[in-house]
């Protein structure tokens, strides 16, 4: 037993904690969680929990006989809102086959993997997600279809007494007090959609973070009486949620990214970097914007990302640099804004991070960076500073992403594999419907 097993262990008993949840994520991202009694924590700390790996979504066909999961107990936390007089506490868990072994189909593994190469490179990451989101009146659709928001204000609009202000001040008090620390939080442009920022930690730990505040957003939702959807796109005229992340990578207590003088500020590991994500992004698409929704977000304006671009201070930049502030070269980091609300974290930092990693060890050259705005570029005017799209939709993702070996690599042949036949089946699913759109519009006429 470590002695963060014996303080987990201690602190269950002096805060007189009743259940302990344990929590792991499958493929796609949803949260699992199972609840064991107290006095079943060390023995799974020790042997690992058993369970039905066949009934996981995702996992079926990998996880043949039972597995294990074994809880990390660097993630203990008191779960605020179940109330003070049973307390409930959670714990991130690692899945293990039965010999033990970590399990080659769990996302935290996946990114654990992409973690200890950049290790290995001499690096640790720090991640910093701004997380958007819609408060909705509730789950159920209005009279014409579409959801309902609980506001209807826009970009930093401070509404007095508003449900979103509310909403934020608990939310933020109820993310501070599971250990999760908020930079900014603010309305969003869209009708009832926010934005909350989290401050930066290393990039397992903002994973774990995301799961969590995915949690707690829905719960203090529920206790408001409204809903919450990270939903990619849930309008057609509003604006999408992105979960854009900034990425640095520190070398020691340095900067990686930082190079005092040069353009930017931004150091030949920086620009290796981006220039990794860049060129694979087409191919790691399909893993961070997951959903066939994920691309009406993506080619639906309010400011996401169409194009493989870079860019100082242009918001229809695929990676931005953020201005630098003199004197801080510590902070300087680049900001991936493809990347959706949907997305599974684990997996999703695993390919961005391996692209960046691999722009670094093969010394990838940065294209030109693209100071217009790309949207109103015109198709021939894009080709010829060679922007090319993103994958239009998931099915075109999934194809780019079959034909590549680095997020094979990086994601396993059997988290590849799930993943891919996972998204085929929901492409195959979605094109056999007949969209009330069609029907508005060809009923009357055809
Ligand atoms: N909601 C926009 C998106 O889908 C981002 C707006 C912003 O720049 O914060 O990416
Ligand atoms: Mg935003
Ligand atoms: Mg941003």
């Amino acid at each position: 037993m470590d002695r963060q097993q014996e303080f987990v262990l201690r602190t269950i008993e002096e805060r007189d904690v009743h259940f302990v949840r344990l929590w792991f994520t499958d493929v796609l991202g949803s949260l699992k969680s199972v609840a064991l009694a107290p006095a079943e924590v060390e023995g799974a700390f020790e042997e690992g929990l058993g369970f039905d790996g066949s009934s996981i979504e995702g996992l079926a066909r990998v996880f043949e006989s039972d597995m294990l999961v074994q809880p990390d107990p660097s993630t203990f936390q008191i779960l605020p809102w179940r109330g003070e007089r049973e307390q409930t506490s959670r714990m991130f868990c690692d899945v293990l086959t039965p010999d033990g072994e970590p399990a080659a189909a769990d996302p935290r593994n996946v990114l654990k993997r992409t973690l200890a190469k950049a290790t290995e490179m001499g690096f640790t990451c720090y991640t910093h997600p701004e997380i958007e989101f819609y408060l909705l009146e509730s789950q159920q659709l209005g009279p014409d279809g579409v959801p309902v928001p609980v506001d209807g204000a826009g970009y930093f609009d401070h509404v007095p007494g508003g449900v979103a202000q509310d909403f934020r001040r608990m939310a933020v008090t109820m993310l501070e007090s599971v250990g999760i620390s908020v930079e900014f939080s603010h309305h969003e442009a869209g009708p009832g959609q926010n934005e909350i920022d989290l401050r930066y930690a290393d990039a397992l730990q903002t994973a774990d973070n995301i799961m969590t505040f995915r949690t707690v957003i829905k719960e203090v939702a529920l206790m408001q009486g409204i809903y919450a959807t990270f939903m990619p796109k849930p309008f057609s005229e509003h604006p999408g949620s992105g979960m854009h992340t900034h990425f640095s990578l520190f070398e020691g207590d340095s900067n990686a990214f930082f190079e005092a003088g040069a353009e930017f500020q931004l150091s030949k590991t920086a620009r290796q970097f981006i220039a990794g994500i860049l060129r694979h992004a087409p191919e790691f698409t399909a893993v961070t914007n997951q959903f066939v929704n994920s691309y009406k977000r993506l080619w639906g304006g309010g400011e996401a990302p169409s194009f493989v671009s870079w860019g100082h201070n242009n918001r229809s930049a695929l990676v931005r640099v953020p201005l630098y502030k003199p004197g801080k070269g510590q902070s300087s980091r680049i900001e991936y804004r493809g990347i959706d609300s949907a997305a599974n974290p684990y997996l999703a930092y695993a390919v961005l991070l391996g692209a960046g990693l691999k722009g670094i060890e093969e010394g990838y050259d940065l294209p030109a960076g693209a100071d217009d705005d790309v949207w109103s570029l015109s198709g021939a005017e894009r080709r010829a500073l060679g922007l090319d799209p993103l994958p239009s939709s998931l099915h075109d993702a999934v194809e780019k992403m079959e034909e590549s070996d680095l997020v094979a690599g990086i994601l396993g042949e059997q988290v590849f594999e799930i993943f891919l036949r996972n998204k085929r089946a929901e492409w195959n699913d979605y094109r056999l419907q007949v969209t009330p759109h069609e029907l508005k519009r060809n009923i009357g006429i055809l």
